[in-house]
């Protein structure tokens, strides 16, 4: 145990629409009983790249003490993503640009690093 970065799930936020699963490649966080929980922390890396998934604001980054990132065990865990994610804009796949998770309008989306310029500066 030591005190570092960990994703914190508000359960009165979250409405356990599953959001958040996919974008964590660890598979840190499951859906259980409706709501989202870091079942096994030590896959957790504090990276938050769920946090801009969560259409309801109910993921958050705190310091605390927690079990030490296991980067081997994250990587064993690591599962291919549920279905495919794809840029909003272009339709272009992971395996072809990095996608990056953006909020529009109230939507959670993803979108390439190709049309990131035009959604920044029109
Ligand atoms: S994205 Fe947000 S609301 Fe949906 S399951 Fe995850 S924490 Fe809950």
């Amino acid at each position: 145990m030591l005190k570092r970065k960990i994703v914190k799930i508000d359960e009165e936020k979250c409405t356990g629409c599953g959001l958040c699963v996919t974008p964590c490649a660890e598979g840190a966080i499951e859906i259980v009983d409706g709501k989202a929980k870091v079942l096994r922390e030590e896959l957790c890396d504090g990276a938050g790249f769920c946090l801009s998934v969560c259409p309801t604001g109910a993921l958050s980054i705190e310091e605390r003490e927690a079990p030490t990132f296991d980067k081997k065990a994250a990587a064993k865990h690591a599962k291919p993503a549920a279905h495919e994610i794809n840029c909003f804009s272009c339709g272009q796949g992971e395996d072809t640009r990095a996608l990056i998770p953006v909020r529009i309008k109230g939507e959670s989306l993803w979108v390439c690093t190709h049309c990131l310029p035009k959604l920044i500066h029109g």
